[in-house]
């Protein structure tokens, strides 16, 4: 059965950006009669408010909105006090991994981080139990893609997060409207080209998606809609690739449908072909 997922979150990815330069993701939404494993769609999310990372990591991991969570800024260090995709699946017997910004071993590790004893992390008792994580928002998203590939050689993961961060900091140095922001999005988007048929192969469903936007001000965090418009490309045979409107609440509910886990998270039925 391929019950496993990969899921990437680009984090402060703008939906439109995405659509624009992102042309191997883009290609393969094109090619929908070849290979049926290698399906595509893109759907166009609205984050949830704030519009902030922390916030968003927690809503994408375990469907809770900011206001409902109490993560409703960055600085709210602790962890999670909700069932996560990690944790549901952890606890049901599935193998979990994750590369990934720290703030998400803080929300369902162990907080405060402590790079020493948790950059990398193999714990079969923690609900993260393999993962790489870093602490600089200018770690090269290449090399966190082959730490993230790493994970997954070594330990086969069901469940894998993998969560670069250049895309973010490269607009909040230089702005949504810019050559630099648009053009690690389509770095990231090449890099993605060099893992997704190997991962369809090895009988990954795939989802890439963004926790927020990004703005002129070189920052996020209200409600203009380039803060708040980020992709979903979901990828593989278990998706229905019809039409449908999902939230970016039903993220983690979608995933444990597709692990096949018991869970009472909400998920958007007609996205799934189960
Ligand atoms: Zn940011």
């Amino acid at each position: 059965m391929n019950n496993k997922v990969i899921l990437v979150v680009l984090d402060g990815l703008n939906y439109q950006v995405a659509r624009d330069c992102m042309g191997y993701l883009n290609g393969l939404l094109e090619q929908r009669h070849s290979n049926p494993n290698m399906r595509a769609t893109l759907y166009p999310l609205m984050c949830e408010l704030p519009s902030l990372s922390r916030p968003l990591y927690e809503c994408i991991l375990t469907g809770v909105r900011p206001v409902e969570s109490g993560v409703v800024n960055n600085d709210v260090v602790r962890l999670s006090n909700h069932d996560s995709i990690f944790s549901l699946a952890k606890s049901q017997g599935k193998v979990t991994a994750a590369a990934a910004y720290h703030w998400v071993s803080e929300l369902y590790n162990r907080a405060p981080y402590e790079p020493v004893r948790d950059r990398f992390t193999n714990d079969e008792n923690l609900n993260i139990q393999h993962g790489c994580f870093y602490h600089w928002d200018h770690y090269p998203d290449e090399a966190l893609f082959l730490d993230a590939e790493h994970l997954r050689r070594t330990y086969q993961p069901d469940l894998l997060l993998i969560h670069p961060m250049n895309i973010d900091d490269m607009g909040h140095k230089f702005g949504l409207d810019s050559r630099q922001y648009r053009n690690c999005a389509r770095g990231v988007d090449i890099i993605l080209s060099n893992y997704i048929e190997q991962w369809l192969n090895d009988g990954y469903q795939i989802v890439v998606t963004s926790d927020h936007g990004m703005n002129d001000d070189l920052s996020h965090g209200g409600i203009l809609p380039q803060e708040r418009e980020v992709p979903l490309f979901v990828i593989g045979d278990k998706f229905t690739h019809q039409e449908c409107h999902v939230k970016q609440t039903e993220l983690c509910g979608t995933i444990c449908q597709l692990l096949n886990i018991n869970h009472t998270k909400p998920y958007p039925q007609e996205l799934l072909a189960l």
